[in-house]
């Protein structure tokens, strides 16, 4: 008998998880005769429309760079509430957030020795600036922290350069954030980096840094690629390398920005509510448009084409649109702490944060029961090849919502040049393509909706 049991009970089992697979396979075969219908209104609506791309445009010309702390994205964020209240969106409003001030002021990094160049630079966000007359130094070369820690005793009183090869964003990304400590830790007055991208046309690229309390600052920038390894060549043919750093950069006491937010009201449950999001400040370079402008206009246009098309979902689709995340994330958070009691019914945070090329698919932190539903809404994306959902989420923003339980999501796309134009002057509209803009559009419109229209909500 208990042998008949047991062996009952693992039949049962047995059953129980081919139910569930039939469960997860009628799942996703469900959600084609609900949504394909509209999933493929949506894609046609987006995938032929100019309006979305040429707001951008406009957001991109109009405003350019929409660093933390300038008029420009104050602005450019007065244009955008403007806008998403004559698109008929409900509940439009900027929630204030405290942000810092870092300011550039004017930089310049001149080459000496062996002979005069002025070498092209940008100054790293937070950095301190150098005395009023620069900062004139010999330079040593190395191609790692670990190589500066051998050869400390020829550091002190020098500006390190380090020329770090690109690897991958994640790994080469620790020079731009720690090496003004490594070359303080070594006694060096200033560090420059090779800038952190795979490609370049004299083009160097901005971004966050940090320093270490108890280290003394020192200033910190990044010369273009083929600078960092003109000069690794000079100095592997034991040339004397001196260069003249002048920065005004400094750090103004915090003010204020806003997140932007805009709703399309859900029918049946209108206190649920899935995010769809980019972050609308960027560097005060170039006219941040693959960063960030793209990921806003893309989450926006997503839901004034629900608007337009009458597709009214049962739960609140939200445009966020966050504010500071280049260099401190601040609006993310804030958002998070000010809807703390309220994050239990937010059930689905989107970003899309990786440049708006041609999109593949999604990267989802959740629950697994929570995954399979997002891969039967990713099914819905095969006429234009973007629903590959894979796990992990890389929308910064978006994880600071993870406090709350909230599952976050972002937006894969081909990025392969992303990081060519990230963070340089070079990030400019004309970079991007209408119809993989569109096909952004496709993606974030047929993805939030489906989930907001659910009968139940995503597993958490
Ligand atoms: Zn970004």
């Amino acid at each position: 008998m208990p042998v008949y049991w047991q062996c009952g009970g693992m039949f049962t089992r047995l059953l129980f998880s081919s139910f569930l697979t039939l469960a997860f396979a009628a799942l996703a075969a469900d959600l084609k005769p609900a949504y394909q219908a509209k999933a493929n209104r949506l894609i046609l609506a987006a995938t032929n429309s100019t309006f979305g791309f040429q707001r951008l445009e406009v957001l991109c010309d109009r405003f350019g760079a929409r660093f933390t702390g300038s008029k420009n994205l104050e602005d450019a964020i007065d244009w955008c509430l403007a806008e998403m209240k004559r698109d008929g969106f409900k509940n439009v409003h900027g929630e204030k957030v405290k942000v810092p001030r870092w300011v550039r002021g004017k930089e310049s990094a001149t080459l000496l020795l062996p002979r005069p160049r002025p070498l092209p630079m940008l100054g790293l966000g937070g950095s301190v600036g150098t005395p009023k007359d620069g900062i004139e130094a010999d330079v040593l070369v190395v191609p790692s922290f670990e190589e500066l820690r051998k050869r400390t005793a020829e550091a002190k009183g020098k500006i390190i350069l380090f020329n770090v090869p690109f690897t991958s964003y994640r790994e080469t990304v620790i020079v731009r954030r720690l090496g003004a400590v490594e070359a303080a830790k070594a006694g060096a007055v200033a560090s420059l980096i090779r800038s952190v991208g795979p490609f370049s046309m004299q083009t160097p690229h901005t971004g966050n840094m940090a320093y270490e309390d108890g280290v003394r600052k020192v200033p910190h920038a990044a010369l273009s690629l083929e600078d960092a390894e003109m000069l690794s060549r000079m100095a592997a043919r034991g040339e004397r390398i001196r260069i003249r750093l002048k920065m005004e950069a400094h750090t103004l006491p915090d003010g204020f920005s806003r997140n932007v937010i805009a709703d399309l009201k859900g029918w049946e449950k209108p206190e649920e509510i899935v995010i769809v999001s980019g972050h609308i400040d960027s560097w005060d370079v170039g006219q941040g448009a693959m960063d960030d402008g793209g990921g806003c206009l893309a989450a926006w246009e997503a839901v004034r084409l629900m608007m337009k098309l009458g597709l009214k979902p049962r739960r609140t689709v939200r445009v966020v649109l966050w504010t500071n995340e280049e260099n401190g994330i601040r609006g993310a958070k804030e958002y998070a702490r000010r809807h703390a009691a309220d994050l239990k019914n937010h059930v689905l945070a989107i970003e899309s944060d990786s440049g708006v090329f041609n999109p593949t698919g999604y990267g989802f932190l959740g629950s697994a029961k929570g995954m399979e539903t997002i891969q039967a809404v990713g099914k819905l994306l095969a006429p234009i090849k973007a629903g590959e959902i894979k796990k992990g989420c890389r929308g910064a923003d978006v994880l600071k919502l993870i406090v709350g339980g909230v599952p976050a999501m972002h937006l894969e796309v081909e990025r392969e040049k992303y990081f060519w134009y990230h963070h340089t002057d070079a990030d400019t509209i004309d970079k991007l393509d209408r119809n993989e803009f569109n096909r952004c559009v496709a993606s974030m419109a047929v993805m939030a909706y489906v989930v907001a229209d659910l009968p139940e909500p995503l597993a958490r």
